[in-house]
């Protein structure tokens, strides 16, 4: 089955006067719901503050051509569901396993990690997302202010002040912080999401002229102010060259957080060296701050809803901290909607 069709047919067509729905966010969760209920017959609007769909499922350009994947490194699948899309999805050349070598980086000692299938978009993650929002109506470069009531819906409204519309559904499918705002008009999934932090990262994206001699392409690195490191180019279908992707610890990124990104490039470029147990230059090393990377932990319910307002949200820091997670907490609250 092609994949479009694994989340566009997975309900029933619903016929008769159905909601208009709005989705903020167009990372994994929120593509994900928004092609459920597209597929049954909803009409779906998806705004997205960033350049492009994907949120932390992200790719960006190199000074070489190349590219990084700077926030999700890879994903597994365990769900039956996710597993037939991610099938789908390699079948048609979206998706591809990562055969990297992955272990552990102890200051300079190498030792294997577990064994796993370990899954990643093709050229670079984002073309995962690219493909859930192929067909769908997603509009970009947006940021949603605020979400208000008005003659039973809601009107959405840009910090610019543009006026985005009504609907009369609205899903926050954006990080938990982020969503209490978003929520005001159901205090009570606002307090839920409320108790949820995401820890940051400081993700580096550094170029090297040679290739680094170390015998992984992929670590979780201990006992350092880096969580892990990859090399981006032993990724299926990446441009040729040795480009790597540093991940800072949750702890040191939140102890750096406010620092200038010019100022952290050099300092985990430097970790990496103490994790290889030797000195390494990189020619390009662009460091990046992700806010929001990883809830902790994650609430105990697929999705937040209130059938009553129309008001819900979903993502990563619902069901599971994972691409996978974000997926299925997409899918568990499209479900809920068509079943209200
Ligand atoms: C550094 C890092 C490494 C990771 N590594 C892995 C990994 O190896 N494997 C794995 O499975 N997962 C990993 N993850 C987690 C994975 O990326 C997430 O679980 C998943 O992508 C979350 O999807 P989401 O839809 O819940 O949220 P997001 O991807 O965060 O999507 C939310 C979207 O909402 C938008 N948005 C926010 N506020 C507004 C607003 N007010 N108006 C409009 N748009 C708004 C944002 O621009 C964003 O596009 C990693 C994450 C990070 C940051």
């Amino acid at each position: 089955m092609p994949a479009s069709r694994v989340l566009d047919e997975l309900l029933s067509r619903r016929s008769g006067p159905l909601p208009r729905v709005a989705v903020i966010g167009a990372g994994m969760s929120g593509l994900a719901l928004a092609r459920v209920l597209t597929g049954a017959g909803f009409g779906v609007r998806v705004l997205d503050k960033g350049r492009g769909p994907g949120g932390r499922l992200s790719t960006r350009r190199s000074a070489d051509g190349g590219t990084f994947d700077h926030g999700a490194q890879y994903f597994t699948a365990r769900d039956p569901l996710f597993r037939s899309l991610v099938e789908a999805w390699v079948a048609e050349g979206v998706v591809a396993e990562w055969h990297g070598r992955i272990g552990t980086l102890t200051r300079g000692v190498v030792s294997p990690a577990k064994e796993s299938v370990r899954y990643v978009g093709v050229p670079g993650m984002n073309a995962v997302a690219k493909a859930l929002a192929d067909g769908l109506d997603v509009r970009t470069g947006v940021r949603v202010e605020r979400v208000e009531r008005e003659a039973g819906a809601w009107r959405l409204t840009s910090e610019t002040g543009e006026d985005l519309g009504l609907a009369d559904v609205v899903v926050a499918a954006v990080p938990a912080p982020q969503a209490v705002q978003l929520l005001a008009g159901a205090p009570v999934l606002a307090a839920q999401a409320g108790t949820v932090g995401l820890s940051p990262c400081w993700a580096v994206m550094a170029r090297f002229e040679a290739p680094v001699a170390v015998e992984l392409d992929g670590a979780f690195v201990e006992d350092s102010p880096l969580s892990w490191v990859a090399r981006d180019t032993s990724k299926p279908g990446r441009a040729p060259g040795e480009r790597w992707v540093l991940h800072g610890s949750p702890e040191y990124s939140a102890a750096h957080l406010e620092e200038a990104a010019e100022a952290m490039a050099p300092k985990l470029v430097e970790a990496f060296g103490q994790a290889l147990g030797r000195d390494v230059r990189a020619v390009e090393a662009v460091a990046h701050r992700w806010r929001f990377a990883m809830p902790s932990p994650p609430l105990d319910a697929t999705s937040l809803f209130d059938p009553a307002l129309g008001l819900g949200a979903c993502g990563d820091w619902c069901a599971g901290p994972r691409v996978e997670g974000a997926l299925l907490s997409g899918v568990a609250l499209a479900r809920r909607i068509a079943d209200r």
